[in-house]
């Protein structure tokens, strides 16, 4: 759903705590916008690696691995830029430093609309998660907007940015849902180009599963399947 809020083909900045959450959340939505012409980036907040029940492998070799794993789903979802801040996997903090580089980021690729993970799931949900979703909205409100937070990003010709629209996927109480019918495979595609996450998620029961999962979200939109967001929008 493009509101009348955005334009038809709106800058995108997709924030995820690890490589593969974004797939997961709102794989097809990117896709479809990258379609109309957008132009979207995606930062990967965390390396990522601590994402392994295998002992036999070093954590900043599954860093790598999963940087290449994510440069190769963004490929097949269309996302233009992939940033990766290389924060410590199982170590965001909601602190001056995430925060600076998240407003950089929203300064730099100035998007009309962000999407995250909703932070606010209660009780059970990744700490990374948790952090990601609340201080990017932070980025986006207010410090990306104001001139006198991070001053110095106007002397590296930053100027402040005013985001339009979040789409939080993850969430307890979505009120959008889109229809993902004709790209269903693109998403699952990018989503098991994360090798080392996904063990046999390739497997037909598995994928059949997840589907069953999009279509109850599609009955909630009257459409065969669907991804579901919360959806904040901010004034002027
Ligand atoms: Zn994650």
């Amino acid at each position: 759903m493009t509101t009348d809020r955005v334009s038809e083909a709106p800058n995108i900045l997709v924030i995820t705590p690890h490589p593969d959450d974004a797939e997961g959340g709102a794989g097809w939505t990117i896709a479809r916008w990258v379609n109309r012409g957008s132009k979207v980036v995606l930062v990967v907040c965390t390396n990522g690696d601590k994402g392994t029940s295998d002992r036999g492998i070093r954590p900043e070799e599954l860093a790598k691995i999963r940087e290449a794993e994510q440069l190769e789903a963004a490929k097949v979802l269309g996302i233009q830029g992939v940033s990766f801040l290389r924060l410590p996997d199982q170590g965001l903090q909601d602190n001056d430093e995430f925060r600076e580089k998240l407003v950089r980021e929203i300064r730099m690729h100035k998007p009309e609309i962000v999407f995250t993970i909703d932070p606010s799931r209660p009780y059970i949900i990744h700490r990374d998660h948790r952090m990601t979703g609340r201080v990017a909205l932070d980025a986006v409100f207010p410090y990306a907007r104001g001139h006198l937070a991070y001053p110095q990003h106007l002397a590296q010709g930053l100027e402040p940015h005013k985001v339009r629209e979040v789409y939080l996927w993850g969430s307890e109480s979505p009120d959008t849902y889109l229809d993902i019918t004709d790209t269903f495979d693109t998403k699952i595609k990018a989503l098991l180009c994360h090798k080392s996450q996904m063990g046999n998620a390739s497997d037909p029961t598995r994928i059949a599963r997840r589907r069953e999962r999009f279509e109850e979200l599609g009955k909630r939109a009257g459409v065969p399947l669907a991804e579901a967001f919360k959806r904040v929008e901010l004034g002027r």
